[in-house]
């Protein structure tokens, strides 16, 4: 995982770049690693932690708990073929930590796209097309690349309010929190699924 902490003491900002990325996602790392291997000076800016959606909220997650709906599947199978494996329920608040280990595990090997890379954290502002204002700190950058990502748009549907709902920021933090609950999927800024997660 790559928390702001790590950085903020190895990093001493210096105030001209030729490559400046804001957004530390998928995008964001692969640029930033891109342009530093072909030797230019970058830096990196998140305003709150490097891996975007597809670490936290996205790809990572989703496929980990798809990877236990598998799991779980084969379990309640087993008997067919031959096995004495019983399954008996899923504890959600495990598989959580579960998912939150892989996402770890995932983030710590992002780190490499870093390397090279200054990254720090904070709210980025343009003040000129080559320049940033940062923390109060002025940066000039031969380039500015923003890739901050998307969110969730919430649909005007009548009664979703009063529902409650949840999108996949939420859900794929801690899926213990969708049990017996009706959620919407919201990707992309589209509402691709409505599923029931247990209600009778
Ligand atoms: C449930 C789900 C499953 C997915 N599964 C897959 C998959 O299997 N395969 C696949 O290829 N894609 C998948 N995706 C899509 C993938 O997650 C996105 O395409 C990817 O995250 C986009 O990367 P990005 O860098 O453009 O944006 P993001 O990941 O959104 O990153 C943007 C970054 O910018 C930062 N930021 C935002 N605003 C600012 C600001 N003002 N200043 C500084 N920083 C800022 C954010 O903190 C964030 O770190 C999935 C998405 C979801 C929601």
């Amino acid at each position: 995982m790559i928390h702001q902490k790590e950085y903020r003491e190895e990093c001493i900002l210096q105030t001209h770049y030729d490559v400046t990325i804001i957004g530390g996602g998928s995008a964001g790392l692969t640029a930033a690693h891109l342009a530093q291997s072909l030797g230019a000076k970058v830096l990196l800016i998140d305003k709150k932690q490097l891996g975007g959606d597809c670490l936290h909220y996205g790809c990572v997650p989703s496929k980990s708990l798809i990877h236990v709906a598998h799991v779980v599947q084969q379990a309640r199978q087993a008997a067919q073929f031959g096995s004495s494996a019983t399954y008996q329920c899923v504890d959600m608040a495990k598989v959580s930590a579960s998912i939150q280990g892989v996402v770890q595990r995932v983030g710590d090997t992002e780190k490499t796209y870093t390397e090279g890379v200054t990254v720090t954290f904070g709210h980025a502002s343009f003040t000129s097309s080559t320049t940033l204002l940062l923390n109060n700190e002025e940066i000039t950058s031969r380039r500015i690349l923003i890739a901050t990502g998307s969110h969730p748009a919430v649909p005007q549907l009548e009664g979703l309010q009063a529902t409650g709902y949840l999108t996949f920021e939420a859900f794929l933090i801690g899926p213990e929190a969708v049990n017996n609950r009706k959620i919407i999927h919201l990707l992309w800024g589209k509402a691709h699924a409505l599923h029931s997660t247990g209600s009778p």
